[in-house]
């Protein structure tokens, strides 16, 4: 067996090992808590009582850590991390996440295989992870632009349980069924956004959630966010969205 121990078993394999991480990823019980608990609540610290314990996170840092220098300084930046969690993330994915003292956020979500050479060496395709934080961080805009079509209250709540009407067919969808679509194309924003306004470089996070400013702006000091303002701000003065039913997008996308 060529990777022992990996959370207390042995593997011929990386996709065998990494196929064991997931399947015990998702068996840890989801904590009963309402969505706006504290992270601490809604997500599980690994302890010697979880499915993956403690303990195999520390034999996996202290034997199957990659040696990649670059990869280690944007993940841990110098630190150890002192506890690892199964992240659960609002759409039911999960992560493996990690607390450090040299980054002031908590639980930080990173892909096994990108730090663990147990689970195989992550293709990092940069230019497709830039447009993925992107779109994760315009994703709130579905429910902001749904939200106008409500009549009265605008409570939340009451988006899902509300039906819309298709621009193109002028049928009525449940909000599962229907999609924001962008009347100027995604990619021409984005691209438009690349060519003439952030030329620099993008630094998407472990997870694909948000940019880590590569380096400081004029005026000196590192702002975390510059990235991530700069291209919320560009996008929301230029998208048009429109609501389209499953049907009428696809007739859209594929002609
Ligand atoms: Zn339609």
């Amino acid at each position: 067996m060529k990777y022992k121990n990996v959370l207390g078993k042995d593997f011929k394999s990386k996709a065998e090992a990494k196929k064991h991480f997931k399947t015990l990823l998702y068996s840890i019980k989801k904590p009963d808590v309402p969505i706006y608990a504290s992270p601490s609540k809604r997500h599980v610290k690994l302890t010697e009582q979880t499915l993956i314990k403690h303990s195999h996170m520390e034999y996996l840092y202290n034997n199957y850590l990659t040696t990649d220098k670059k990869t280690l300084d944007t993940v841990f930046k110098g630190g150890i991390p002192y506890s690892w969690w199964c992240k659960i993330n609002t759409d039911g994915t999960r992560n493996i996440a990690f607390e450090v003292e040299t980054r002031n956020q908590s639980i930080i979500p990173v892909t096994p295989d990108r730090i663990f050479t147990c689970f195989g060496t992550a293709k990092i395709n940069k230019k497709l992870n830039e447009k993925k934080v992107a779109r994760h961080l315009i994703s709130g805009d579905r429910d902001w632009y749904l939200s106008q079509f409500l009549e009265g209250d605008k409570n939340p709540v009451k988006i899902m349980f509300y039906k819309y009407e298709c621009d193109y067919c002028n049928k009525f969808f449940p909000y599962k069924e229907i999609e924001v679509d962008h009347v100027v194309l995604f990619n021409s924003i984005f691209k438009e956004w690349r060519d003439n306004v952030w030329k620099g470089d993008l630094n998407p996070n472990s997870s694909c959630r948000w940019f880590e400013d590569a380096e400081p702006s004029n005026d000196g000091k590192i702002h975390l966010s510059a990235a991530n303002d700069s291209w919320c701000q560009f996008h929301s003065n230029i998208v048009q969205y429109q609501k389209l039913c499953e049907s009428c997008h696809t007739k859209k996308t594929h002609g």
